[in-house]
């Protein structure tokens, strides 16, 4: 079957066309055939799209909204050779990464009129993220028409394993009552992933998997994962919350939003704007949200506060460490995954260093070893507990939960 994998936001589109199904997954022979972005739309969009294999190739051209830029993806996969692809009518099914279920998903679904209007109630949750969402599941129906499947992965699904004492914030517990104010969670489909993978290189069951994962990206996020379920997770209402990221600042305190306020002359929406779209490395450096650019800077011009960026993120990963180390009374792995957690030695060592009390220690050769997508353990022999870089792949497991819905396997 060939699946298309997308992910909506509110100014991008991001894709994949991945050839799957049952046996595929069985045999981990799943093949990914294009893959592209489409950045920037609203405006004078950036697209980036390849066949697997082949150059990317990289245009502009104004597109107004998620409706044209799917007709843009569509159109351009047309036009290509695609092995098992002569014309859309070879799509079978398409996957959607949906950022906010709420309670009312703990897994991936096919997506029916009442799912549907369940992820639009979800939407106050998530203004930022769920609209977009909506609107890729409506634009392709408008392009596919209405039979063909449709699935909903969920960010959130995951954590809703969490117990009440993780999830709920000690807040008048009425809110939690009357308008679900709790901790959600999110990154749920990468930490899903990189626990599955866990249990596939080690060959153990699924409760026998107790580790902590860290998806460390644009987006940053740590999941306490126990018997195979997450147990505690750094995001909350909101992505938020949690870990310093490009441009979010992570945990801080409430009071923060009114002192800043009263003293900038900004309401609420805007504060919040700023702390999502502001803060972060972006916001401590004052130059970049990007972690290759700010370790560039930091070593060829000792620049000071590219400098601050990272120690601030490194230091709140280790502190999280710490705490997740307590929550789960020890784990045998700490997996990094993401952009920065599969790709960056430097940043590993950095958090790494203040674990060494716990008797964990990263084994310098292999940790410069596994750069740009190479799995494997990174810690020393000794080590108390292993660490490992496991690279996630939330598209792929997007595409193979799509597959199991439509054979009802899920
Ligand atoms: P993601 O959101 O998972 O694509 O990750 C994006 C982040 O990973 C950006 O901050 C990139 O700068 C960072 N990244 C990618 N490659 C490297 C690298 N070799 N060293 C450090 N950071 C990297």
């Amino acid at each position: 079957m060939n699946i298309l994998v997308l992910n909506c936001g509110s100014s991008s589109l991001k894709f994949q066309l991945i050839a799957t199904d049952l046996e595929r997954i069985e045999q981990n022979a799943d093949q990914r055939l294009a893959s592209g972005m489409i950045d920037r739309i609203g405006g004078a969009a950036i697209l980036n799209f390849a066949v697997e294999g082949q150059m990317m190739e990289k245009s502009a051209m104004p597109i107004r909204d998620i409706p044209s830029a799917l007709d843009a993806i569509t159109k351009w996969i047309s036009a290509q050779s695609i092995e098992g692809i002569n014309n859309l009518g070879d799509i079978d099914a398409v996957g959607h990464r949906v950022v906010h279920g709420g309670e009312h998903f703990s897994k991936s679904v096919l997506i029916s009129d009442d799912v549907l209007r369940a992820i639009e109630d979800c939407i106050e949750l998530a203004p930022l993220h769920n609209p977009a969402n909506v609107k890729g599941i409506q634009a392709v129906r408008e392009i596919f028409g209405k039979a063909l499947p449709q699935a909903a992965v969920f960010d959130t699904a995951f954590h809703q394993t969490l117990p009440e004492k993780a999830f709920l914030y000690a807040i008048p517990y009425q809110l939690y009552r009357r308008h679900k104010v709790r901790r959600y969670g999110f990154h749920g489909t990468s930490h899903r992933y990189v626990a599955y993978q866990y249990r596939m290189i080690n060959n153990i069951p699924r409760e026998n998997v107790n580790v902590i994962t860290l998806h460390l990206g644009n987006g940053c996020s740590i999941a306490a994962i126990k018997g195979g379920n997450s147990i505690d997770t750094s995001m909350g209402l909101t992505p938020l919350e949690g870990l310093v990221m490009g441009t979010r600042s992570g945990d801080l305190d409430a009071a923060i939003l009114e002192f800043i306020s009263a003293k900038e002359g900004l309401t609420i929406h805007e504060i919040e704007m700023l702390l999502n779209k502001q803060s972060g490395l972006l916001g401590i450096s004052g130059l970049t949200n990007d972690m290759r650019e700010l370790l560039a800077e930091m070593e060829e011009s000792g620049d000071r506060r590219a400098r601050l960026a990272i120690e601030i993120f490194c230091y709140r990963v280790s502190k999280y460490l710490g705490a997740y180390l307590a929550a789960m009374n020890g784990t045998d792995s700490i997996i990094f995954a993401g952009g920065i957690g599969e790709n960056s030695p430097k940043i590993r060592a950095m958090i790494c260093e203040n674990l060494k009390w716990f008797g964990i220690t990263l084994d310098e050769s292999k940790n410069s070893a596994h750069v740009g997508g190479r799995e494997g353990v990174i810690s020393t022999e000794d080590s108390r507990t292993e660490i490992c870089v496991i690279p996630t792949n939330e598209e792929l497991l997007i595409a193979r939960d799509t597959v199991r819905l439509i054979f009802n396997k899920i």
